[in-house]
């Protein structure tokens, strides 16, 4: 009984396939509502057990938006058993209140749904205890003399002979305004080798020692797929780009863990990550793999604060295949969602995804890097599909995104599945026939969430032609297609209001303005963040809406999205954020 009508809720609440008991169920629980009586008797409200008196939580005095079409707006809500039982008015609202029941005064504030990253890799083990050159959430310049005295201090505790790494580069956030370098880094040691990574993950910086042990030396020839970068007097200048690097992996000591300090460090990732997802308002992150014993500990232990959707690669994922585990295995904390993104092609911010033609101002022809044949990539999709697990790849360049849907399609003719919803990561640069395919597959793009504002230094390299087309939220919206968001944390930052900016107002923090066409509203960006993370995952029944029936998770928010100045829908203060009706997150 409470299933049937739980998938009501969710068909209506998409806005599409409404059931016409669905709707006259609501019409009417809302006209009785109106006449004085419990607006919730008739609607679904009442099979999740909204009864006078019993609520655990109840909220009033809000500002709620629903992202439920049945009822967009709401002044209050209750919750018992972790789920939201109505919605309605403060009076309908404070009629469920009993002598145990909590009740939160929102003062007027905006409340809308849990946030979801559909893509995140989640390195809460580098936050802790790494050493950080750049701000992982914010945008932030640096002086090369803070880089260099973080890692000076770093090299001060290591022995020589062992790397001393930095973290969270990023190359246009530097207030020195030119490149970090080789001599650079050798100021910080000439006895440590010294690597600083680039928050994309597709470059790195080394100082001398580093290179002198890995043999690198200005007659090194690059590599297929990597270069060993110089200055112009043909010096190496410490810049190591893709596959170049893999000559550093066996060169210079590491710091080693025993087994019982390994696993201590995964599970402190994961509660420390934990606490920055619910800082920001996310309640589900899509996990790129992870440590998943850890995560269960964590759980086990209290700390896992927000709910995960474990995307499986590798080891994990051939066990899932091999035992029969689908997508959907799992509880409401910790379930198994698409695969991990399975990569078709390179980089948006790094210029190395694949493109129909060649990047713009390049003399050489370049158009970026197609990492997997078609026969391959058929022969993957083809066994994860079969396998009943939804499909997920990184796709960025058009070229990318056709061979994806070309081998979804061609998977979905041998052995057609309802429902698939095949998830393509990124998904940057559409053209009108690629949205069709999309939208005839019911695919999930889950684009870049914060980039439109974080890395609007790097777009003068694509130009404003291919902006038009990429992270297509409005061509993708407009198409009908549950377009969704992802992060890519660490090489994006992860905090949804930034996103949400970005995506209405295409300007990034430099004050330029990329692809203004595909704009969307402050209404259709908080559904991207909500209800379509949740289609992403299959937990639309569960998940992304203000709805009777569903986990109560939720967002208090110091001002209003719609109204406030759209330039500053990035500084809104997260006030509170709440998981199943508990508090995981408060300012
Ligand atoms: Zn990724």
């Amino acid at each position: 009984m409470r299933m049937h009508e739980l998938i009501d809720v969710q068909e209506d609440t998409m806005g599409e396939r409404q059931t016409r008991r669905g709707f006259m169920g609501v019409t009417a629980g809302a006209l009785t509502g109106a006449f004085g009586r419990p607006w919730f008797t008739s609607t679904v409200a009442a099979a999740a057990g909204a009864e006078a008196g019993n609520a655990d939580l109840i909220v009033i005095n809000a500002k709620v938006y629903t992202v439920d079409t049945r009822m967009p707006r709401a002044e209050a809500f209750a919750v018992k058993n972790s789920r939201f039982i109505a919605v309605g008015t403060n009076d309908e609202i404070k009629g469920l209140a009993g002598k145990d029941t909590r009740t939160v005064d929102a003062k007027q504030m905006t409340i809308v749904p849990g946030f979801t990253d559909c893509h995140n890799h989640a390195g809460g083990e580098t936050l802790l205890y790494e050493v950080l050159v750049g701000n992982p959430f914010d945008v932030e310049f640096v002086t090369i003399d803070s880089i260099i005295g973080k890692l000076r201090a770093k090299a001060r505790q290591t022995p020589a002979g062992t790397w001393v790494e930095g973290y969270f580069f990023d190359d246009t956030k530097v207030k020195d305004k030119r490149q970090l370098n080789v001599h650079d880094l050798d100021e910080v040691s000439l006895d440590h080798p010294v690597v600083v990574g680039h928050r994309g993950g597709h470059t790195s910086f080394y100082n001398s020692k580093a290179l002198e042990m890995a043999g690198v030396t200005k007659a090194t020839q690059n590599t297929p797929g990597g270069t060993y970068d110089r200055d112009e007097k043909g010096e190496l200048n410490g810049r190591v780009t893709d596959t170049a690097r893999s000559v550093f992996n066996n060169v210079g000591k590491r710091e080693t863990f025993t087994p019982e300090q390994r696993d201590q460090r995964g599970k402190d990732g994961i509660a420390h990550i934990s606490k920055q997802f619910v800082r920001y308002g996310l309640t589900t992150v899509h996990h790129e793999g992870g440590n998943l014993a850890a995560m269960q500990e964590v759980r086990a232990r209290g700390e896992l604060l927000h709910r995960v959707s474990y995307e499986a690669s590798g080891r994990v994922l051939d066990s899932m295949i091999a035992s029969g585990i689908q997508t959907g295995f799992g509880d409401e904390w910790i379930k198994f969602g698409a695969t991990s993104e399975h990569t078709v092609d390179g980089s948006f911010s790094e210029r190395t995804m694949a493109l129909s033609q060649p990047y713009p101002g390049n003399k050489s022809g370049y158009k970026g890097n197609v990492t997997e044949t078609q026969e391959t990539l058929n022969a993957w999709i083809e066994k994860v599909h079969r396998a009943g697990i939804q499909v997920n790849c990184h796709a960025n360049g058009d070229v990318a995104i056709d061979m994806f849907l070309t081998a979804v399609e061609r998977a979905q003719k041998l052995f057609p599945r309802a429902d698939a919803r095949p998830k393509i990561t990124h998904c940057t640069l559409i053209n009108d026939s690629l949205v069709q395919r999309i939208k005839a597959l019911d695919a999930i793009p889950a684009m870049f969430t914060t980039y439109a504002y974080y890395n609007s230094d790097k777009f003068v390299f694509y130009g404003e032609d291919m902006m038009k087309r990429s992270m297509a939220y409005r061509s993708f919206l407009d198409a009908g297609v549950h377009a969704a968001a992802g992060s890519d944390f660490s090489p994006g930052p992860f905090a949804p209001l930034m996103g949400m900016q970005g995506m209405v107002t295409r300007k990034g923090w430099d004050g330029k303005v990329w692809g203004a066409n595909q704009k969307i509203t402050v209404e259709e960006a908080i559904k991207v963040n909500t209800l379509h993370g949740a289609y992403a995952s299959k937990e639309e029944a569960i998940k992304g809406s203000i709805t009777p029936g569903k986990l109560a998770d939720f967002v208090v928010l110091s001002e209003d999205p719609h109204t406030i100045d759209p330039e500053k829908i990035k500084d809104i203060k997260i006030v509170r954020t709440v998981v199943g009706g508990n508090t995981a997150y408060e300012a």
